[in-house]
Formats: C-alpha cells, sequence, structure tokens
C-alpha cells in the first residue's frame, strides 16, 4: 500500500466499504455481522480523530496566536478571516436559494409520497425539533454567552465546546504575547512541543484512515434506509447536491485567482481531508486532518491555519447552509406554499445564522433548519419529508463545509503573505534516523 497516494488509499477503503455493505445487506443477519464486527473499527477512528481536536485547538492557536508577537495583526486576521467566513456562506446560501427556485424541486412530490415520508419519519423529525426548541427558548445574546466559559477544564472535556476552547486559547495566546520574552519563552517551547507532538498523532492516525472509512462506509450502506424513499427524493437531492458542485468549483476559483494555486494542487492537497469529511459527516472530527493538509501539503503557515480552520470548523459551514436554503424551499413547494421574494430574503439570513450556529457533527444542520423554518412559517413537521436522505447529503455538505474552511485560509494566507511552498512531513521522517 506504500505506494498508493493517501486519497487512493482512503477512497478504496470507501469503495470496499461500500461493496461489503451491499453484499451483507443480501442476507439474513448480515446487517448484524457489520454492526458487531465492522462497525466498532469506524467508531474507533472518529474517536481517535476527536481525541485529537481539542488537544490541536489548544496547542496550535496559543503557539499561533502568541507566534504573532502583535496584536494587531490577530484583529487583522480575524476580521479577514470572519469576513470571508460570512461572504462564502452568503454565497452558497444564495446559490441554493437560486437553484431550487429553477428546479422546484417539491413540486414532483405526489399527495402520496408526501404522506408516506411525513408517516414514517415524523418520530425522528420530532427529536429534531425537541432538540432545536432548546436552543431557541434561550435569549438573543446566549450565543454570545456561550463562548465565554466559566471553566476550561470542564470546557475541554466536551467536544461540542470548541468554540470555548478556542476562546480560551486565544486568550491565553494573547497573554503570551504580552508578558516579559524571558517568561514566555519557556511557555511559548512547550506548547510548540505539544503541538509538534499532536500533528505526528495526526500522521499516525491517518495510516488506518483508509481501513477507518471502509468500517464508516460498510455500516452506513447496512443500515441505510429502503431505496424506494430515496426515489422520491431524487429532484431533490440533485438540487442540494448540484449546488455543492458549484461552491467546490466557486473555491477552485477563488484560490485559483487569489491564491494562486490551481484546482489540481489544491484538490490534490485538500482531498484526504475532503474524504475524511465525507466518511464522517463531522467537520470537527475532520479537523485535525484539514489542519494537517492545509499546513503541511499546501503551504499555509501555522499561525493562520490554526486560527482560521479551528474557527471555520466551528462557525464556517457553506455546504450546510446551501443546503438548508435549499431544503426549506423544498418543503414549502411540497407543502404547495409560495414564498415571497420578502421571505427567501429572510431564509438568506436566517441560513447564515442558523449554519454558524450548527455544530460540526453528524446531522446537526438538520436541528437548526428547524429554526430555518420556524422563521420563513413553514410547516416544521416537513421534517419528516426529507429524513429518509438526510445522511448521504449530510455526507457532501460537510465536504463542502471543510473545503471551504480550507479556500478561506488559503486566501487570509495571501492576504497577509504567509503562504509558503508546501514542505510534506511524514510520519516516520524522524523514526529511520534513530
Ligand atoms: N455534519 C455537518 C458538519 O459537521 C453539519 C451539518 O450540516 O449537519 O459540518
Amino acid at each position: 500500500m506504500k505506494k498508493i497516494a493517501l486519497h487512493w488509499q482512503i477512497l478504496i477503503g470507501m469503495v470496499l466499504g461500500v461493496l461489503v455493505g451491499l453484499v451483507f445487506t443480501q442476507f439474513e443477519g448480515g446487517k448484524e455481522i457489520v454492526q458487531d464486527w465492522i462497525k466498532p473499527f469506524g467508531k474507533i477512528f472518529i474517536n481517535a480523530l476527536k481525541l485529537i481536536a481539542v488537544p490541536l485547538i489548544l496547542a496550535s492557536l496559543i503557539k499561533g496566536v502568541s507566534d504573532l508577537k502583535d496584536i494587531s495583526k490577530l484583529s487583522k486576521m480575524g476580521g479577514r478571516t470572519i469576513g470571508l467566513y460570512l461572504i462564502t456562506t452568503i454565497v452558497a446560501v444564495s446559490i441554493g436559494l437560486m437553484l431550487v427556485n429553477v428546479i422546484k424541486p417539491g413540486n414532483s412530490i405526489s399527495e402520496d409520497t408526501r404522506q408516506e415520508l411525513v408517516q414514517n419519519y415524523s418520530g425522528d423529525a420530532m427529536k429534531y425539533k425537541e432538540e432545536a426548541d432548546k436552543q431557541k427558548s434561550s435569549g438573543p445574546l446566549q450565543a454570545l454567552v456561550d463562548i465565554v466559559p466559566d471553566n476550561i477544564f470542564g470546557a475541554s472535556t466536551e467536544n461540542k465546546n470548541m468554540l470555548q476552547v478556542i476562546f480560551f486559547a486565544i486568550f491565553f495566546g494573547i497573554g503570551l504575547i504580552l508578558i516579559p520574552e524571558k517568561k514566555a519563552k519557556p511557555v511559548k517551547n512547550f506548547f510548540d512541543g505539544f503541538n509538534e507532538v499532536i500533528l505526528k498523532m495526526i500522521d499516525l492516525i491517518m495510516l488506518a484512515a483508509p481501513y477507518g472509512v471502509f468500517a464508516l462506509l460498510a455500516a452506513l450502506v447496512v443500515e441505510s434506509p429502503s431505496i424506494d424513499l430515496f426515489k422520491a427524493l431524487v429532484w431533490y437531492a440533485f438540487t442540494v447536491i448540484l449546488g455543492l458542485i458549484l461552491m467546490i468549483t466557486f473555491y477552485n476559483i477563488i484560490v485559483w485567482m487569489i491564491a494562486k494555486k490551481n484546482p489540481s494542487t489544491f484538490l490534490k492537497g485538500i482531498s484526504p481531508a475532503q474524504l475524511l469529511a465525507f466518511s464522517t459527516s463531522s467537520s470537527a472530527a475532520t479537523l485535525p486532518v484539514t489542519m494537517e493538509r492545509v499546513t503541511e501539503h499546501l503551504g499555509v503557515d501555522e499561525e493562520v491555519s490554526s486560527f482560521v480552520l479551528p474557527i471555520g470548523a466551528t462557525i464556517n459551514m457553506d455546504g450546510t447552509s446551501l443546503y438548508q436554503a435549499v431544503a426549506a424551499v423544498f418543503i414549502a413547494q411540497a407543502f404547495g406554499m409560495d414564498l415571497s421574494f420578502g421571505v427567501q430574503l429572510g431564509i438568506i439570513a436566517t441560513a447564515t445564522l442558523a449554519s454558524i450556529g450548527s455544530a460540526a457533527v453528524p446531522g446537526a444542520g438538520m436541528v437548526m433548519l428547524v429554526i430555518v423554518l420556524g422563521q420563513a412559517g413553514i410547516p416544521e413537521a416537513g421534517l419528516a419529508l426529507i429524513f429518509a436522505i438526510d445522511r448521504p447529503l449530510d455526507m457532501c455538505r460537510t465536504t463542502v463545509n471543510v473545503t471551504g474552511d480550507a479556500s478561506v485560509s488559503m486566501l487570509v494566507a495571501k492576504s497577509l503573505g504567509k503562504l509558503h511552498k508546501p514542505k510534506v512531513k511524514e510520519w516516520d521522517d524522524n523514526y529511520h534516523k534513530k
């Protein structure tokens, strides 16, 4: 396997996973065998990736911010990052809205199919609604309050508190810039070394990636619902996927024009992260790999990637916002509602905010979709319509989410003169020398 490039190895793992999944669905008891004996390896793989996320953010962000040596540089980078994230999200929602209005996938849903879907999935949809209601019931500034943890150890024990860990790391980094160099040095050296160790651990985990995705996809295939319902949703899925493809094209164009990296270099550099995003449906689990690829294979300075990517993984979800816009209008169409231009503008605003608020885990986009639907006056029961096909679309939109973060990190790096020639490190670089 040594000679084959990593993204091919992962692709082979994915294809074999799908094939094995298909074979095992053919006979009685096959599903259970996959669930008992293959799926756990996928879970172990995702756990290992998630395990790295919090220490990685802490170490790399503290190192990255303190390396800046100057707080004004931090605010410049922060401003550009947030600005670009907002722009790409608005582009995504607009593409989604445009496509769903032109293709009108909701009109192809017959009354019978609609009732069947609502009947089959309303239970599942209710769970999402309850979760969204919890988030809705808090005050308008709750999102801001949630960023500041009252206990850093508490915050770092929960992967969903990533923004709190980011806040602490930036704050700590600023403190480090402001103390005398002599005192700061040992602390910086410590986090520097710590960061190197974490990056090496990512290299090691990536050795298992082809096997991990194999297990994940085999399990997904045996657990997927019947293909019949997929058929009813084919136009909806087509609209979302077409939008996502347009987004990937958009990223390639801006990276090419602004960061001057051609699409094949960009895609080759980022593809292992994309494939993992696809297989895990989680930008957070993919974050360690995105960081490694962007830094080592695309040449983004660590000062930039350590800042832009963790923030992107939590707040920038272009794929999710595009999907939310399409899904909202699709549901409205299926219920025979006509949405005015004003309501659609409202969807741009809420889908942008909802994607910022979505957690970087599987299915999170659907929870926040409830809020988009509520704001636009679309029946929330409509969630049941799109439930059957949410997981495959989640896989696709997560891939776009991760690609968006990587693209923005390249643009920010370019604008700050921090895009270098890539320097690839292998897992055994130092090992042979001993
Ligand atoms: N799974 C997505 C992510 O992690 C979020 C979502 O759209 O559900 O980026």
